[in-house]
C-alpha cells in the first residue's frame, strides 16, 4: 500500500494545485487496490457483483450441432447452382428429441429450431424456401442457400474448458444468463465493497429540520446514496456532521472502522473556515487538490486510519500551514479506509463522483472495466471552453431524424444547480486540451446509468 508521497513521487509533473482529470485518475489507480475477500453466491444473489475467479465452461454451448431454423436438414453437397433440389422426407428431429436414423442421398429430415443435426447432415433449408412435392417429398428452390446454412455449431457460444467469463467481469443480466447456460448454480465473487458517506458543514440541514436563514437542505447524501446504490456497494450513511472537531473525528473514525472507502462532501476548498480539512490531515494521509476542471475543483484524497495514529507525530501535521499541500512527515496508516473528500456543491459532487470516484470504487470492487463509456454526439450549440482544464456540462443526448446522436446542454450550468442535472442524461466532457465548441462539432458524452 503506497503513501500519498510515494504516489506523488511516481507521477511525473504531479502538482496538487493544478491536477488534470487524467492525473487524478492515474493517482487514484495507484491509491486504491482491489478487494481480496471473496464469497460464493447463488446466481440470483450475484447480480451487479464482480467475478473473483474465471468461470471456465464445464460443457460446450450448444452441446451439439443443431438447427437455427424450422425446416429440413440435408447434406449440402447435393445443391447445384441454378437447380432446384427435390428430397424425400425420411423422419423428424425435434428440439429435445433427436432423430437417430441414417439419411442417404436424396433424403432429408424435417427439423425444428434447436434440434440436433442428424449425423452426416450439415445444412438446413427453412420451411419457407421449400414447396411440397409428390407424396413425402419437398423441393428446394434454386440458389436460395448454400452448404452449412442455418446450422449452429457445437460450442459456437462456448467451448468446453474455455473461459466463459473472466475474473473482474461485472455480473450483468447477460452474464448471469451465460453462467446459468453452463449449468453452474453459483459464482465466486468479491465481497461487497462497503462505502461510508457523510455531509459536512454547519449550514447543512438534515431533512426534517425546519428551514433556517443561510442554511440549505442536505442533498448530497441523497445523490451519493443513489450513485453508490446503483454501483452495487454496501452503503453506510453517517448523516450530516457538524463542523465540530469531536463530531468530525468520531465520524471519520467510525467510517474508517466500518468501511473500505469514505465519501464526504463539503469543507475541502481552500479558505474553508471549518475543521474538515484539519481533521482529515490529523486522522490520515491525505492530499488536498485543486483540479483543472469545472465544476469540482477542490478535492481531498487519501487514507483515514481506523485506529489512533502516533499522537506525537500527528500533532505537527494537524494544522497545516500551506493550503493545498500534503504532509509527508507522518506514516501512512496501515490499512484504513480510502478517503474521497468531495466539494460541497451538489453538481460538483456528482461530477467528481462520476469522473473519479466511480472508476476508483469499481477498481476496489475488483472490476477490470472501470472507465466510463463515452458516446460521440454532435453538439447542436456552441460552447465556450477554456483550454487547460476539463469541463463537464450537463447534456441531453437525443437521436436525430437521421439516426445520429445530438446533444445540447440543459440550461443553467451553475455548480449548485441540480435541476439542470435532473434534465440531463449525461455529462458532456470537454477535454483538457479542447477549446471552444462550434455548432455541429462532435463532443464526448459520459452517459448516465440506465442510458445504455
Ligand atoms: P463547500 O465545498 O463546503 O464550500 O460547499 C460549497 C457549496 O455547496 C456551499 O454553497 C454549500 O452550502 C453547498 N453544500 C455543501 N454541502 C452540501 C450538501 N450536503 N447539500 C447541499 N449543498 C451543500
Ligand atoms: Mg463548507
Amino acid at each position: 500500500m503506497k503513501t500519498i508521497a510515494q504516489i506523488a513521487a511516481e507521477l511525473q509533473g504531479y502538482d496538487p494545485q493544478a491536477l488534470s482529470a487524467a492525473d487524478v485518475n492515474a493517482f487514484l489507480h495507484r491509491l486504491v487496490e482491489p478487494l481480496t475477500a471473496t464469497e460464493t453466491l447463488p446466481l440470483f444473489n450475484a447480480l451487479g457483483r464482480v467475478l473473483a475467479e474465471d468461470v471456465v465452461s464445464p460443457i460446450s454451448v450448444p452441446p451439439h450441432d443443431n438447427s437455427a431454423m424450422d425446416g429440413y436438414a440435408f447434406a449440402g453437397a447435393q445443391l447445384m447452382p441454378g437447380q432446384p433440389l427435390t428430397l424425400r422426407v425420411v423422419g423428424t428431429a425435434l428440439a429435445g428429441k433427436a432423430w437417430a436414423g441414417t439419411v442417404g442421398p436424396g433424403e432429408c429430415v424435417k427439423i425444428m429450431t434447436g434440434a440436433i443435426m442428424p449425423a452426416g447432415l450439415d445444412t438446413v433449408v427453412p420451411q419457407e424456401f421449400t414447396t411440397a412435392g409428390a407424396e413425402g417429398h419437398i423441393t428446394i428452390a434454386a440458389d436460395v442457400l448454400k452448404t452449412g446454412d442455418n446450422r449452429r455449431f457445437k460450442g459456437e457460444d462456448l467451448m468446453q474448458g474455455s473461459v466463459a467469463l473472466a475474473r473482474g467481469a461485472l455480473l450483468t443480466p447477460a452474464a448471469l444468463g451465460l453462467v446459468a447456460s453452463l449449468g453452474l448454480p453459483t459464482v465466486t465473487v468479491f465481497r461487497r465493497l462497503r462505502v461510508a458517506y457523510f455531509s459536512t458543514g454547519d449550514e447543512i440541514l438534515s431533512l426534517g429540520e425546519p428551514p433556517r436563514e443561510g442554511a440549505v437542505y442536505d442533498s448530497n447524501r441523497y445523490t451519493v446514496f443513489g450513485l453508490l446504490t446503483r454501483l452495487g456497494v454496501e452503503v453506510i450513511d453517517l448523516g450530516v456532521v457538524r463542523d465540530d472537531p469531536a463530531q468530525l473525528e468520531a465520524a471519520f473514525r467510525t467510517a474508517a472502522r466500518r468501511a473500505d472507502a469514505i465519501i464526504t462532501s463539503g469543507g475541502v476548498s481552500v479558505g474553508e473556515a471549518d475543521h474538515t480539512r484539519t481533521m482529515m490531515k490529523k486522522l490520515g494521509d491525505v492530499a488536498f487538490w485543486r483540479i483543472a476542471m469545472r465544476p469540482g475543483r477542490p478535492m481531498a484524497v487519501g487514507r483515514i486510519a481506523a485506529t489512533e495514529k502516533n499522537r506525537a507525530k500527528s500533532a505537527s501535521s494537524a494544522y497545516p500551514s500551506s493550503a493545498g499541500s500534503y504532509q509527508n512527515d507522518i506514516e501512512a496508516p496501515s490499512g484504513g479506509a480510502v478517503l474521497f473528500g468531495l466539494p460541497g456543491n451538489p453538481v460538483a459532487v456528482m461530477v467528481t463522483f462520476l469522473a473519479f470516484v466511480r472508476p476508483a470504487l469499481l477498481r476496489m470492487m475488483g472490476s477490470t472495466h472501470t472507465a466510463p463509456p463515452l458516446l460521440r454526439a454532435t453538439s447542436t450549440e456552441a460552447m465556450r471552453k477554456k483550454s487547460g482544464r476539463t469541463e463537464y456540462q450537463r447534456g441531453l443526448v437525443t437521436t436525430a431524424a437521421d439516426g445520429t446522436l445530438h446533444v445540447r446542454t440543459t440550461g443553467n450550468q451553475g455548480s449548485g444547480v441540480l435541476s439542470s442535472m435532473v434534465q440531463a442524461n449525461g455529462l458532456i466532457v470537454l477535454h483538457h486540451g479542447q477549446g471552444n465548441v462550434a455548432v455541429g462539432d462532435p463532443v464526448d458524452v459520459m452517459v448516465f446509468d440506465g442510458v445504455i
